[in-house]
């Protein structure tokens, strides 16, 4: 849909409203269900250049998104976009958007915390009533931890 928009588009580089579309429409590698908007890793779109902030230091991932997003990029018409990385400021999880926490939610994820809170609600039934199982759950990523109230085990997205 996103790539449709885009290409329907005047596809110039000009068009950030085309750049923004096609980068709503590539999926974090490891979360399916987040955009890298939603991730908040897309720094600033300008004509002919995107920039993004690795988000996971030392995660595989980040050059998986990088890649995806080069790919998409081109695909969409943009080969002329150039993709730049950024260390500075370093992505933190409070820059997933409120879109993206509801849909980590729904997907069964716990939100990371603010800092400093560290009860972790469960994302089934909003219980706090929660403990860490283990440290590493599915993806270094992420923790598993446990609802006592429901008794469901869940992720907590932890990286920051
Ligand atoms: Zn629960």
């Amino acid at each position: 849909m996103s790539l449709d928009f885009a290409r329907r588009g005047v596809s110039t580089s000009l068009d950030t409203n085309g750049l923004w579309a096609v980068l709503a429409g590539v999926p974090d590698p490891e979360i399916p269900v987040l955009s890298v908007v939603d991730l908040g890793i897309v720094c600033s779109v300008e004509p002919g250049r995107v920039v993004i902030t690795p988000t996971y230091t030392g995660c595989p991932a980040t050059q998986v998104i990088e890649r995806d997003i080069r790919a998409a990029l081109d695909a969409a018409g943009f080969a002329a976009v150039a993709v730049e990385t950024t260390l500075s400021p370093p992505w933190t999880t409070e820059w997933i958007s409120e879109a993206g926490k509801q849909k980590l939610r729904a997907y069964g994820i716990a939100p990371p915390n603010p800092p400093g809170v560290r009860r972790v609600a469960c994302p089934q039934c909003g219980s706090a009533d929660t403990e860490e199982i283990s440290r590493f759950g599915s993806t270094p990523c992420k923790a598993l931890w446990r609802c006592r109230s429901c008794a469901e085990p869940f992720d907590l997205f932890k990286c920051h």
